[in-house]
């Protein structure tokens, strides 16, 4: 059987580079947008981080550059630089030697530079809304014949604030424009964007079968009394990984975590917004060449990057806002491999963690001791047996009605009967255990 890709007739050159990347079978989500935007349709992609959504829009687009024209024919735009330069870089990885121009503007880069080497447009442009934005409005890059806009990563790029920066893209675009907008959620607020530029689009929407991908097995390690450095030392130490990322809810963290791994002599390295731009181009190429076995980041880096071969995540902090918990651990298990996400809390963190199994997270409770990994009994027994508790009460609640006509002593004998009741209840339930 041939390559599941064949179906497609994409040209010989990205089936080439199919083979290269080593894809077989196309995933859910790319089964659904491909189709649709070789037939030159707005669509929206839904579907969880680690799933593929890089390629189910670049192939169809690469597909449909016309090497002729030497004009920007396709807008790609991502919420960070390390995500822009990593679509760049799929990109280069397609073309090869095809002689398809195409170029990365972000952010922290020479301008001028930039500006100067546009004499020649490039006919695919991919980077971050503000600095595309800034190069159009000086009119040194032209998208108004460009005919495709991509916006990855939606949902960030709205929390990040640069939704305006690409409605000012996309309004300098041709009236009909194939829009692509990729998104792990589609918040609301997002919706009046998608509204403005998108007259009939098609909606392809992978839904998760687990919230959180399948594969990954998510421990939790209750800090204790203990110093939460040494803990997570140890933790590494004894998890002894392929490459983990220790995830930590602010930079000046980050930096001190880092630094105290650094001092025992572990290979670590990081990613937060506090790097100048050269320092985190060197430390993402650092990072692919496997230089590191450590990585301590930022949920900045928690977002759309793809490092291959992370085999497990650690949040050493639960991130404010629970949705990163899926992203930080989105980044272990990608593309089939298994992944094991462990997470570092405190009593204060019973809210939030609550919230995540609501969410759909099925947590492990392990201890580390003397470096040695121990089940520990689910830290929700006991509110178990008050939730029974409670459910009990709420069925004789249900049972015993108040009359409607009551008579002196109606309270009295309501209780009684519902203390039966509860009596029967917990009778069903304890036989029911045994
Ligand atoms: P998403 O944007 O949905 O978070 P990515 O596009 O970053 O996911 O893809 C995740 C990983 O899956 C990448 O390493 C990518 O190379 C790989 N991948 C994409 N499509 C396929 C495929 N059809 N077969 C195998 N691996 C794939
Ligand atoms: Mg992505």
């Amino acid at each position: 059987m041939g390559n599941q890709f064949e179906q497609y007739d994409f040209q010989p050159f990205i089936n080439n580079a199919i083979e290269k990347l080593g894809f077989f079978e196309p995933t859910e989500i790319q089964k659904k947008m491909i189709p649709m935007i070789n037939k030159g349709e707005s669509a929206i992609g839904q579907s969880q981080t680690g799933t593929g959504k890089t390629h189910s829009y670049l192939l169809p687009i690469l597909n449909k550059i016309d090497r002729d024209a030497q004009v920007v024919q396709a807008v790609i735009t991502a919420p960070t630089r390390e995500l822009a330069q990593q679509i760049y870089q799929e990109i280069l990885k397609i073309t090869g030697e095809e002689g398809i121009t195409s170029r990365c503007y972000i952010g922290g880069t020479d301008k001028q530079r930039m500006i100067d080497k546009l004499k020649t447009q490039p006919q695919i442009v991919v980077g971050t809304p503000g600095r595309i934005n800034d190069l159009v409005k000086e009119g040194a890059l032209l998208v108004h014949k460009a005919g495709i806009l991509v916006v990855d990563e939606a949902d960030l790029m709205l929390d990040m604030g640069f939704i305006y920066d690409v409605d000012q893209i996309a309004g300098r675009m041709p009236e009909r424009l194939q829009i692509l907008v990729f998104s792990a959620t589609i918040p609301e607020k997002l919706k009046p964007f998608l509204k403005k530029y998108m007259e009939n689009p098609q909606y392809a929407h992978v839904e998760p079968e687990h919230i959180s991908a399948k594969n990954i097995k998510h421990i939790l390690l209750p800090r204790k009394s203990r110093n939460k450095e040494t803990l997570l030392h140890e933790a590494l130490s004894s998890l002894n990984p392929y490459l983990a990322i220790v995830f930590t809810n602010t930079k000046v963290k980050a930096d001190e975590v880092a630094d105290y791994l650094l001092s025992k002599g572990m290979k670590v390295g990081r990613i937060h917004g506090d790097l100048s731009p050269r320092e985190r181009k060197k430390m993402m190429k650092q990072i692919r060449s496997l230089e590191y076995q450590y990585i301590v980041a930022t949920d900045l880096a928690a977002r759309g990057i793809d490092i291959e071969g992370v085999s497990h995540v650690i949040n050493y902090e639960i991130p404010g806002e629970l949705d990163f918990y899926i992203h930080r651990t989105g980044r272990t298990a990608r593309a089939g491999h298994s992944g094991i996400a462990v997470t570092i809390y405190e009593p204060s963190d019973e809210d939030a963690l609550n919230q995540l199994e609501k969410m759909g997270i099925t947590f492990e409770n392990q201890d580390l001791i003397r470096g040695e990994w121990k089940e520990l009994a689910d830290r929700n027994k006991r509110k178990n047996r008050q939730k029974a508790e409670d459910d009990i009460d709420q069925k004789a609640k249900s049972l015993v009605r108040k009359p409607k006509k009551v008579k002196p002593g109606y309270k009295k004998k309501m209780k009684y009967k519902m203390d039966q009741i509860k009596k029967r209840e917990r009778r069903v339930k304890r036989r029911n255990n045994s």
